[in-house]
């Protein structure tokens, strides 16, 4: 899935190619007079600063986006901030500098979340859970998205049969995520447990202390994810991995 879509703002005029969460091929658009927006409380303080510029407001908003397929017509909420950009050029026919002001909009929580990530249909429903709360976290808690990230390959681990416990002297021990992906069995090839493993170290910053995980680290996690997925239950990959290898053998069709 291309997920720079999702890097994108919007404002009255333009929304980025957003699909929609529940029927997945709709696209959302701006439901007309829905976007209400408002001015925080230091930022309208700051118009008496004698160097107030427009790029200083920082606005909040919420609205209504519609899915433009008829028969879904699904409505998802969304809120979050603004800010207002500065553009200025050079217009030559009238020999004057020209600027102009346009307000631009971020979203942080759509409800229901937007989907960021391709899923197999096989897909479990304890990691699709999982997922979902990702999807939910992604733009306003990245640490939280990739926390959720993380549980989506631990439920993984389970939906696969690799144990959670292991027993000694009458007590439960939970068996740390990297050695519950060693322990796959060998049907899983060793570059999908090292992008597994990868995913759980995103994961681990997306929990601790350290530098801030970002949008583009959440990203990379759904990167690595989406494919690990795709190789264990998406059908058509393992057709088309068969198909190849038969073309291959034949050297053509
Ligand atoms: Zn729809």
């Amino acid at each position: 899935m291309d997920r720079s879509v999702f890097t994108r703002t919007f404002n009255k005029e333009t929304v980025p190619d957003w699909r929609c969460p529940t029927c997945g091929t709709g696209k959302l658009t701006l439901k007309p007079d829905s976007l209400t927006v408002g001015e925080g409380s230091n930022s309208r303080q700051a118009h008496d600063h004698p160097a107030w510029g427009p790029e200083w407001i920082d606005y909040r908003f919420s609205c209504m986006f519609l899915c433009d397929s008829k028969p879904c017509a699904e409505v998802v909420a969304c809120v979050g901030t603004g800010s207002v950009d500065h553009y200025g050029w050079f217009d030559e026919q009238t020999g004057h500098e020209e600027e102009s002001y346009e307000d631009f909009f971020t979203p942080k929580l759509f409800v229901p979340p937007l989907v960021l990530m391709d899923i197999p249909k096989e897909c479990p429903d304890s990691v699709c859970v999982r997922l979902k709360q990702s999807f939910a976290m992604y733009f306003a808690d990245p640490g939280g998205a990739m926390n959720a990230g993380r549980a989506a390959v631990e439920a993984l681990m389970t939906e696969l049969g690799v144990a959670r416990y292991t027993n000694s002297k009458g007590k439960r021990h939970p068996i740390p995520l990297h050695k519950r992906i060693e322990k796959l069995t060998a049907k899983y090839a060793t570059p999908l447990k090292e992008m597994l493993i990868a995913v759980k170290w995103l994961g681990n910053a997306g929990s601790h202390d350290g530098n801030e995980p970002e949008h583009e680290h959440v990203r990379l996690m759904y990167d690595m994810l989406e494919h690990c997925l795709a190789e264990i239950y998406d059908n058509k990959v393992k057709k088309l991995k068969a198909l190849a290898k038969q073309v291959n053998k034949k050297k053509g069709i």
